[in-house]
């Protein structure tokens, strides 16, 4: 992968309520850091007792201190005590990073690695400093015959800290439920499975083998408890680097337009990522087919479905995250949280359950099979409209 460089403004680029809850591309997008898990089912946590990176990816490969000496790019996660972030490679520290803090590695120069905070800026850490884990290679191409068990997938929980996201009229907050729904997507990806493909019940144990490595951008054993903030661009940086096969991120919607018969999830694909599409009408069906077993006086959008939003002029993604993804990637926006109901819903562990159930089958169909999904609709031109509010107040987690 070539070196990036990322150009950070000053001044947050804030966008209109127009966008949705998942907002296009503001220089702080929300909250990041992440964890990857091997495929045993056991966290994976930075310092001396961590597995060796090589385990994340779950193949029979060895990764040696040695191979990891020439190693440009991947994650690098933040050991224990922290670690020192520099401008430039040996330069003086800037912040000292939370240890647990994932961070997109997109160079190298001997022993200092290039990475993007997760405020979007480039910075340098030592290799010292932080447990490396190399870019997969990934299990394939998806379709019949990918080996689930080298898959990579990477799990976004919308929003984080001080961008709270959509908040319920009790007040649930989707930086909240979005990290807690997205944590029970990757436990149920972090072990083996069965589904009844009839009722889309998921029980522990069977065919369907746990994935490779499940990363999260916010884990919940991160910096914070998963709550700090994290650019858009960080967060794709990030699935970019661990070589995911896929990135799903998880919101939930807010401000509905019309009463709906069912479940009014939307779910968003990226243009320039082929297999996007798939992806998300796959999402769209198996998202609805959980939520649907609850009861509701559903609200939705005036468009259901998988849908895409473009730039007008250039017919690039509007949302920053799926313009920068450069593997298939969507965007669930699950139930409308602005609805008592539907809050009302969300507060509960079936709901969340059932949610994490859909994206979990959802990802096996989009990686295993060839199936089309549901739902799939023609890009929309989406005038972008941006309005500068402020200076950015976005700062890397510390180590305490
Ligand atoms: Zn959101």
């Amino acid at each position: 992968m070539p070196r990036r460089h990322l150009v950070v403004s000053a001044v947050v680029a804030a966008v209109l309520a127009m966008a949705g809850c998942s907002g296009a591309d503001p220089a702080i997008g929300g909250a990041a850091a992440m964890g990857v898990a091997t495929g045993d089912g056991a966290a994976r946590q930075p310092g001396p007792t961590a597995a060796p990176p090589g385990d994340a990816v779950g193949t029979s490969t060895t990764t040696t201190p040695a191979d990891l000496a020439e190693v440009s790019t991947g994650i690098a996660v933040v050991a224990a005590g922290g670690a020192d972030l520099a401008e430039t490679a040996g330069g003086e520290p800037i912040v000292r990073a939370a240890e647990g803090l994932p961070l997109p590695v997109v160079g190298r120069a001997g022993e200092w690695l290039e990475i993007v905070t997760s405020c979007n800026s480039p910075a340098w850490v030592q290799a010292s400093q932080v447990e490396l884990t190399p870019q997969a290679a990934g299990g394939g191409g998806p379709g019949p015959g990918f080996d689930l068990s080298a898959a990579v997938v990477m799990l976004d929980p919308g929003h984080g800290d001080r961008d709270w996201g959509a908040i319920g009229p009790e007040g649930l907050s989707e930086k909240v439920l979005n990290l807690d729904i997205a944590a029970r997507v990757r436990d149920l990806m972090q072990r083996s499975n069965t589904v009844d493909w009839t009722t889309g019940t998921v029980t522990s144990g069977g065919d369907i083998p746990a994935f490779g490595a499940v990363w999260m951008t916010r884990p919940p054993e991160g910096p914070n408890e998963g709550q700090f903030e994290a650019g858009l661009a960080y967060r794709a940086e990030l699935a970019n680097a661990a070589g995911a096969d896929a990135m799903v991120s998880i919101h939930n919607n807010t401000v509905p337009k019309v009463a709906s018969d069912i479940p009014g999830t939307e779910v968003f694909y990226s243009v320039a990522a082929p297999g996007s599409d798939r992806l998300a009408a796959l999402l769209y069906e198996e998202v609805v087919a959980s939520l649907s077993a609850f009861e509701a006086d559903w609200m939705g959008g005036e468009l259901l479905g998988a849908r895409a939003r473009i730039n007008p002029d250039t017919g690039e993604d509007y949302y920053g995250l799926l313009r920068r993804a450069q593997m298939p990637a969507a965007i669930v926006e699950g139930l409308y949280l602005s609805e008592p109901q539907e809050e009302a819903l969300l507060g509960t562990d079936a709901v969340k359950q059932a949610y994490a159930e859909g994206v979990y089958r959802a990802v096996v169909r989009f990686l295993t099979t060839d199936d089309v999904g549901s739902g799939l609709r023609d890009p929309e031109p989406y005038p972008e409209v941006r309005t500068p509010t402020g200076t950015s107040a976005c700062v890397v987690p510390a180590q305490p």
